[in-house]
């Protein structure tokens, strides 16, 4: 391509609402252009390497046994009513009506549509399994959509769903998608970790994200520093150390302490650490009240909690809720006698304790009175709460967020690390969660209806080029890997003389001749405006003519990596260009 006939718009300045690298340069570069909050254009050399992304996708998901569809992005609301999701997903759905007044949503995943494929499609087990995937525009009406192709409202994805008669060979297509999203990650230049995960909105019963590291991730996951336990925030856990302390025996103590609320101000009042304190918080799980107690610096996980209590949506209760639940002021709430005191205040209200396994390392607690000013000492969490100390209670469930340095949860001498991720994967295993209700069958080898199980498993194509950027880049713009890079090279002419274009011109019929893709910036432009532009788009190779190199007999090249710079004569160009690229 001729850069003077293509259409680059190369920007100097960012937008000002791109906060991060990967959209700042993805628009400066001319790649990208917002139309509305959440909703990009690709333009010429930004569809090239998405492209590029989702043929990598393709030719892994072909390789591993996959069969490429394409379902509608219009989805009747009907199929989404059988499932149960028209309900349940929420405000991230996007509802339309068509003039006949019936109703669709954009599609945000397929689950519904790929299983009414298989219902009317498949009757007998001799058609499992399968592993049907699509490359296709999702709308999700994110409540933010920021950062660029990151978090998009209408993005590219590869979804994939497979089907199989018994979770045994689940198991085994599980295995297979995981080991192809590491090739497909790999071939797409990105360092990836697999990790442990929420299933979220989508439901079932096992997930693994897999995730790009890159400080601007708005994931974080927890991994041990010692052994291979690695997991999101949403789901990582810790152990529990057993200290071989005892529990207090002296009795609980109420202590004033007026206007005295949060944890940091009771304990430096008492003059305990944090870690002695049972912090007691109200939630407010869709319309269910849930007290969530926990010691005192560490927070609870919202993922947690839902994915607790089932529910879609949930908040910490106003303080005005939870003076009319209890009676107590905020701040001053502790677990014990709590029940007895919301049955005799408010017998009405629909309501759970649930005391999170932090608490099991807990010997010696303070926490609130239940009454204005005071809290109360000497807990003994298995006298006082009826709890063990010992997270394996029953009593106890998992609800708070890892710290660093907590101990890893799978080996008994590693801590946990926090680091940022871009999730670009997710796999999934459903079991029968859609086909159940929505009545897919197959006969088996006896003549019986079943429902198969199923697994799914996205890629966020249009996500994973920002990803590669935000790994891969400097100050001065993007720098590609070969395999998703517009381009593989970038040549330049220096001067605008009969001869230089005369040879630039022949070196790009030859280069293209031999297999490589080239952008030829022949603008009648500074060398410095070229330059800029070449390492702002990122291609691997720059290979630049001009009077000085044709007069030695040579092309100069840079490699946009590491900058290394050098000459090619003319008479060696396409051996010496195949083997730069080679390591590109
Ligand atoms: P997230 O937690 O980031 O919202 P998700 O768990 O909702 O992601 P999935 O439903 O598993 O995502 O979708 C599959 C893949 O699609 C994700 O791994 C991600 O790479 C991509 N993806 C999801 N939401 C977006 C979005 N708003 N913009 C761009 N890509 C997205
Ligand atoms: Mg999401």
């Amino acid at each position: 391509m001729k850069f003077s006939k293509a259409l680059i718009p190369t920007l100097r300045e960012a937008p000002g609402d791109a906060e991060v690298v990967s959209h700042q340069l993805l628009v400066r570069s001319g790649m990208i252009r917002k139309v509305a909050a959440g909703i990009y254009e690709f333009l010429p050399l930004g569809i090239r390497s998405l492209h590029k992304v989702a043929q990598i996708v393709r030719e892994e998901m072909d390789k591993a046994g996959g069969q490429e569809v394409f379902m509608p992005n219009l989805i009747p609301a009907d199929l989404w009513l059988e499932s149960g999701r028209w309900q349940k997903y929420g405000p991230e759905l996007l509802r339309i009506k068509d003039r006949h007044d019936r109703e669709y949503c954009f599609g945000p995943t397929h689950e519904e549509v790929v299983c009414d494929m298989v219902k009317q499609t498949v009757h007998s087990y001799k058609s499992l399994p399968l592993n049907l995937y699509q490359i296709q525009t999702k709308f999700r009406d994110e409540i933010r959509p920021r950062f660029g192709l990151m978090r998009g409202r209408e993005f590219m994805m590869k979804d994939a769903y497979s089907f199989h008669t018994d979770l045994e060979d689940l198991d085994h297509e599980y295995k297979n998608m995981y080991k192809t999203y590491e090739s497909i990650f790999k071939r797409c230049g990105l360092e990836c970790r697999a990790v442990d995960a929420d299933t979220g909105s989508i439901g079932g019963s096992s997930s693994h994200e897999f995730m790009v590291l890159a400080s601007t991730g708005e994931d974080v996951i927890a991994s041990c520093n010692v052994c291979s336990y690695a997991a999101n925030l949403e789901k990582a856990f810790f152990a529990i150390k057993q200290t071989g302390e005892k529990p207090i025996q002296e009795d609980p103590q109420e202590v004033h302490t007026p206007e005295l609320k949060t944890i940091e101000e009771v304990s430096g009042f008492l003059k305990i650490k944090p870690q002695q304190m049972i912090k007691t918080l109200v939630y407010v799980a869709d319309d269910n009240f849930v007290i969530v107690c926990l010691v005192g610096d560490r927070d609870v996980s919202e993922a947690k909690l839902k994915a607790l209590t089932g529910a879609a949506e949930v908040r910490l209760a106003l303080d005005e809720e939870i003076m009319g639940l209890t009676g107590v002021p905020t701040g001053f709430l502790g677990p014990v006698g709590l029940i007895d005191l919301i049955k005799s205040k408010n017998s009405e209200a629909t309501y759970r304790l649930c005391f999170d396994r932090s608490l099991a390392s807990l010997f010696d607690g303070v926490t609130g009175a239940n009454k204005a000013d005071y809290h109360t000492k000497n807990i003994n969490i298995e006298r006082d709460l009826k709890l063990k100390n010992d997270a394996q209670h029953d009593g106890f469930v998992d609800l708070s967020v890892v710290m660093a340095d907590d101990p890893c949860p799978h080996c008994a001498q590693g801590k946990l690390v926090l680091m940022r991720g871009i999730e670009v994967g997710h796999i999934f295993k459903l079991g029968d969660v859609y086909a159940k209700p929505m009545k897919v069958h197959y006969l088996d080898k006896d003549g019986r209806e079943k429902a198969p199980v199923m697994g799914c498993y996205g890629i966020g194509v249009s996500r994973t080029l920002a990803a590669s950027i935000e790994q891969n880049h400097d100050d001065k713009g993007i720098i590609w890997p070969r395999a998703l890079a517009p381009y593989d090279i970038h040549l330049m002419n220096f001067d605008m003389s009969d001869e230089t274009i005369k040879t630039a011109a022949e070196l790009y019929q030859l280069l293209i001749e031999s297999g490589f893709s080239v952008l030829w910036d022949d603008r009648d432009e500074r060398v410095g405006v070229k330059f800029n532009d070449a390492d702002l788009i990122g291609n691997p190779l720059q290979v630049m003519v001009g009077k000085k190199g044709l007069a030695r007999g040579c092309y100069e090249y840079k490699i946009r990596k590491d900058g290394t710079k050098g000459d090619f004569s003319c008479a060696s160009v396409i051996g010496e260009v195949t083997k730069l690229l080679e390591n590109l």
